[in-house]
């Protein structure tokens, strides 16, 4: 068949049944729960797959769920993924009892992915396509509630804070060839999609620097002020900062959380907090070299201890220029030609787990409008059904045909132009490698 009588039949799909998809966003608006406790949402998804007549891998991650067809096709495998998670904004109008809300869209995306399944299967397009496709509601994206997910870790349940992470780590991902998935976000004058999106990495960082309690009014000159050396290390951070290139969107936020006990006695005890972002993972690294040297050196200075806890967070995004390139001519279709409403590149400086993707597969990433408000805040709605839902479902439902029609040509080009930064066996060493607790002890120096 024509390929582009497939596209037709299964837009066509995706149209005639816009209020089923639809209202599976809608049910996962009304339940929204937090990384790794999205049990209703999963069985949601699950649910709605399982009344396609399709076989769920349930619980995938503790929870999330996955299907996979065309599993006896040969050639790429292509993952279409929704993330399941909400966040908490307790100003939000609709926020549930203890102030969950789904104010980052997952239950749009989410219900885009079951969209972009629902046209595939129904429309019997996949009969015409040489590759498999796994559609997956994936858990924990927001890097939140981080007592309960150390609680899970320390359990042995997971192994990393974030789902796509953690997907990857339990192997769900190692026959996944390129990668796709769409956030929703509020788009001025009638913009409906950003097409290529850059999302910074993180490493967040415990600090504690401890010194030698004194009173500081008698007898000062026999403490050491940790204090001190959190104020040195926090200029010392500062002077690093004309360091920074400005492509590299370098970030580096410090607090002091706990500074000392009651004023009359020399600190300590100082606790800090602190955050790395930057565009590149060698920006990242590099960045958060100098900030521990800046550490150690405010704790040296007065010859006080200094314990690090650096904790990898997420990796910086990068889409695929090829993906990008054939969503951007389907979504242009899709919205009648209208270039102008289409914004090409934005530099976000937040963070996704599917930046960790983007290091090592191609990914696809667009960003879709149809909804007001700022991304987080009590303002997020959606203002829009049909592009908010709908739109994203019908661009990768057609663009996972162009890239498996004729022998899965198109995919094939896009893995063989595709130069991952890191392989799975590099990435969870360089995670390991940069999830570490350092100790300096400058006590001796005295
Ligand atoms: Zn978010
Ligand atoms: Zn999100």
């Amino acid at each position: 068949m024509d390929k582009n009588q497939i596209k037709k039949l299964c837009l066509e799909e995706i149209e005639k049944n816009k209020e089923l998809i639809i209202n599976a966003g809608k049910k996962i608006y009304e339940n929204p729960e937090l990384g790794y406790k999205e049990v209703k949402s999963t069985k949601i998804v699950a649910d709605f797959f399982k009344d396609m007549g399709l076989d769920v891998e349930d619980n995938i991650a503790v929870t999330g769920c996955k299907v996979s067809v065309n599993k006896d096709i040969t050639g790429p495998k292509i993952a279409v993924m929704g993330e399941l998670d909400s966040i908490v904004c307790h100003e939000h109008k609709d926020s549930n009892e203890i102030g969950n809300i789904h104010g980052c869209g997952h239950n749009i995306q989410v219900a885009g992915m079951l969209g972009t399944a629902l046209g595939l299967i129904k429309s019997n397009a996949l009969k015409w396509l040489s590759g498999k496709v796994d559609f997956i509601a994936v858990p924990a994206e927001e890097c939140i509630d981080l007592e309960y997910r150390q609680g899970l870790k320390e359990k042995g349940e997971i192994k990393f804070f974030g789902g796509k992470q953690e997907l990857l780590y339990r192997g769900l991902l190692d026959d996944v060839d390129m990668a796709m998935m769409f956030h929703t976000i509020n788009l001025d004058n009638d913009k409906k999609c950003i097409v290529k999106s850059y999302t910074n990495g993180f490493i967040s960082k415990r600090i504690t620097f401890k010194g030698v309690s004194s009173h500081a009014g008698a007898a000062p000159h026999e403490g050491i002020n940790a204090l001190n050396a959190a104020t040195l290390a926090i200029n010392n951070i500062n002077a690093q900062r004309e360091t920074f290139k400005d492509e590299d969107k370098v970030r580096v936020s410090a607090i002091i959380t706990h500074g000392g006990d009651i004023v009359n006695v020399v600190p300590s005890n100082v606790k800090m907090e602190a955050m790395v972002r930057a565009a590149t993972v060698e920006a990242m690294i590099d960045a958060n070299k100098k900030v521990n040297r800046a550490l150690q050196c405010g704790a040296m200075a007065v010859g006080a201890d200094v314990i690090i806890e650096d904790c990898i967070g997420y990796l910086p995004m990068d889409s695929d220029k090829n993906m990008d390139s054939i969503f951007r001519n389907n979504i242009l279709e899709l919205i009648d030609g209208e270039e102008d409403n289409i914004i090409d590149v934005v530099r976000e400086a937040g963070s996704t787990d599917f930046g960790d993707l983007s290091q090592i597969i191609p990914c696809l990433h667009p960003w879709i409008g149809g909804v007001s408000g700022s991304l987080h805040t009590k303002d997020y709605s959606i203002s829009n059904d049909e592009i908010a839902y709908l739109l994203p479902a019908k661009a990768i439902a057609i663009t996972v045909i162009d890239l498996l029609f004729d022998n899965a040509k198109l995919a094939g080009k896009v893995i063989s132009d595709f130069e991952p930064n890191l392989t799975k066996d590099d990435y969870l060493k360089f995670m390991d490698e940069n999830t570490k607790t350092y100790k300096y002890d400058f006590t001796d120096m005295i």
